[in-house]
């Protein structure tokens, strides 16, 4: 039986809240309007996930499939730094693709299992996962279709987290409140539906404070405990 392992998103307050760090074995969502902090928790895990267990990380190895070109090795210089790792080193652990259809995206998954069945990988990041599916489905009578490749993924995903001990890390957007205009966003609506409600297994809604300030509130799960968690995005990669 495999044990799950905890790793830290660099912020104690989030780590509380989360019961420790995001956990291998199943699929943590991350959603939340532009610039809420999706992406910089996503490269804080990249190095975190390598830290040791007795620092709360995963002793392993990051896989981080990008679908917006937002992965910047250069961002993970200085957050290696803020946790005392050698940035090449650290560098040398993520290994980063660029998916450009939802296919595309699929195929990339496949190829990973291979590559986590030979070396000790923690976590997996999509960045976002459903980004692809918008566009590559976007015509009114898709939906159904898009919604059977979003689970055939999903699918795909929570089978990599179990099989290998995996964390999966997967960014979602938001979607246009029906009541508003075009460009307005429901910063409560995880985009999805159904499908992505069931894959997720923990989902945080993220929101912007004040200035570098972010918010952070489990979404939709009535078992555990209701809070939020106050941290701050840094040069260091997230912070309380
Ligand atoms: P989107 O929906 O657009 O993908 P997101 O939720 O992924 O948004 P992030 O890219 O994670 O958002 O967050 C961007 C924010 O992170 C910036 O607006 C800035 O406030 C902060 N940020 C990014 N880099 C740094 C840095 N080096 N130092 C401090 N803060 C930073
Ligand atoms: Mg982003």
């Amino acid at each position: 039986r495999k044990s799950v392992v905890r790793i830290t998103t660099g912020s104690q307050a989030l780590d509380e809240l989360l019961g420790g760090g995001i956990e291998t074995l199943c699929i943590t969502e991350a959603f939340g309007e532009f610039r809420s902090g999706k992406t910089q928790l996503a490269h804080t895990l990249c190095v975190s996930t390598q830290l040791p267990l007795h620092m709360h990380g995963g002793n392993g190895k990051v896989a981080y499939i990008g679908t917006e070109g937002t992965f910047r090795p250069e961002r993970i210089v200085p957050i290696a730094e803020r946790f005392g790792m050698d940035a090449n080193a650290v560098l040398d652990n993520i290994i980063y693709a660029r998916a450009y259809t939802y296919e595309h995206q699929y195929n990339l998954l496949l190829g990973l299992v291979a590559k986590m069945a030979e070396e000790p990988f923690r976590l997996l990041i999509v960045d976002s996962v459903i980004a692809l599916f918008r566009v590559d489905f976007s015509g009114r009578g898709e939906l159904a279709e898009r919604q059977q490749k979003l689970a055939q993924m999903l699918s795909r995903l929570t089978k990599i987290a179990e099989e290998f001990n995996v964390a999966v890390y997967i960014t979602n957007q938001v979607i246009a409140d029906p009541g508003g205009g075009m460009f307005i966003t429901d910063p409560k609506k995880p985009a999805g539906g159904h499908v992505l409600a069931h894959a997720a297994t923990i989902r945080l809604m993220l929101r912007k404070g004040k200035g570098e300030q972010r918010i952070c509130k489990i979404f939709d799960a009535p078992n555990l405990p209701e809070g939020e968690a106050v941290f701050q995005i840094t040069t260091g990669g997230l912070m309380d």
